[in-house]
């Protein structure tokens, strides 16, 4: 254990399987689980074209997966994502989605979702309701065809429109996220709001974050929600309301659609007070902060041993060292302020 921090809540002696609460007592309900790094579209702010991959060999199995989500949800894990890469370019990963499914039946698991661009919707949105998925968010930055393609440069929109119809039709509720992205998406951005709530989807933006190298200039994209909300509030009337999905998003209601409007600000305005969250890396390692570089190596744990209280032993001590909050910065020519790309800590 380490004693760097006190631990608020929680009982140095208490079993390893009792519940994680973090040295400024938060507790930690919600795991988000990267089951891949791999993904088949190249988004421009969140991977370089010719990204290298992990070798396979470094990969947790589905099996592995399962076991550790197993163990973090006897340990309070409420809320599940998968997130990626692209979850559902994992080769069987619908085995693994229906196992956790079934912490939903026992009520161990409140929520089992996903964040996804979308792209296997088409095949997976029925299979992904009949094991418990009720809502999906999918990042979708454009509805402009070229601009589509220029943003994922091997992505089709009308393949992810497709997918949207299918978990509209298997009763998959959808959250449209979107990055804002500076003169690429910006006047875009009362279109799209308005085209989810008329499919009677929430959307969230959100502001581009320094995570991993990539081909472009980070200051070039940054678009403040700052701005975007002060624009948005000369056309339209948006009211706060409490909406909470157990996410970092504040949302509005806007009057003249009738919809939800979300707002994930990591950039102008720090919400770590409230992180409820830990990431879980397809290899195994657990990252405490998305904005931080400490993390702690799970895989090991659990190779090494058969019994799950070595792993959830391990888990305690990694969430003695979660940290108060991240500190991003976007500056001409900075470098990022953490060198790992979302699509391998999962969004
Ligand atoms: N492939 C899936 C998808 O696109 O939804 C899941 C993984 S993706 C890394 C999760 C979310 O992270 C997406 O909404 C994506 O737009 C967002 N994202 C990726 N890189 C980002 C960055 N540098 N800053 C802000 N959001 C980013
Ligand atoms: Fe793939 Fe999602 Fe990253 Fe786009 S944002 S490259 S879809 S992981």
């Amino acid at each position: 254990m380490n004693t760097q921090f006190p631990i608020v809540g929680s009982d140095e002696k208490s079993p390893a399987n009792g519940p994680m609460i973090d040295p400024f007592a938060r507790a930690i309900t919600y795991l988000r689980v990267s089951v891949t790094d791999r993904c088949d579209f190249r988004c421009v702010y969140c991977m370089a074209e010719d990204m290298t991959f992990l070798p396979k060999r470094d990969l947790l199995t589905l099996e592995e997966l399962e076991r550790l989500c197993s163990i973090f949800i006897r340990k309070g894990v409420k809320k599940l994502r998968l997130t990626g890469g692209e979850p559902l370019v994992r080769r069987n990963v619908m085995h693994l989605i229906r196992n956790l499914g079934k912490h939903l039946e026992t009520g161990a698991l409140e929520e089992l979702t996903l964040t996804t661009n979308g792209s296997q919707l088409g095949r997976f949105a029925e299979e992904l309701y009949e094991s418990g998925v009720r809502r999906v968010n999918v990042s979708l930055d454009t509805l402009d065809d070229k601009k589509f393609t220029e943003i994922t440069r091997w992505g089709r929109l009308a393949q992810v429109m497709k997918g949207l119809e299918a978990a509209q039709k298997a009763g998959l509720a959808v959250k449209i996220n979107a990055v804002a992205l500076k003169d690429v998406n910006e006047f875009e951005i009362p279109q799209m709001i308005e085209w989810a709530h008329g499919e009677g989807y929430d959307f969230t933006l959100i502001e581009t974050m320094p995570l991993g190298e990539i081909d472009a200039d980070r200051t070039d994209q940054y678009l403040p929600l700052s701005l975007v909300r002060q624009r948005l509030e000369q056309q339209y009337t948006l009211s706060d309301i409490p909406y909470k999905t157990g996410g970092p998003a504040r949302y509005y209601s806007i009057a003249e659609t009738g919809g939800r409007l979300g707002f994930i600000t990591p950039m102008t305005h720090n919400f770590c007070e409230s992180c409820n969250r830990v990431r879980l890396t397809c290899t195994g390692t657990l990252f405490m902060c998305l904005g931080q570089e400490d993390a702690a190596d799970l895989r090991g744990a659990l190779r090494e041993s058969e019994d799950d209280q070595h792993v959830a032993q391990a888990i305690d001590d990694a969430i003695a060292r979660k940290p108060k909050g991240h500190d991003f910065v976007i500056g001409r020519n900075s470098a990022p302020s953490v060198s790992r790309h979302m699509s391998m800590t999962g969004g």
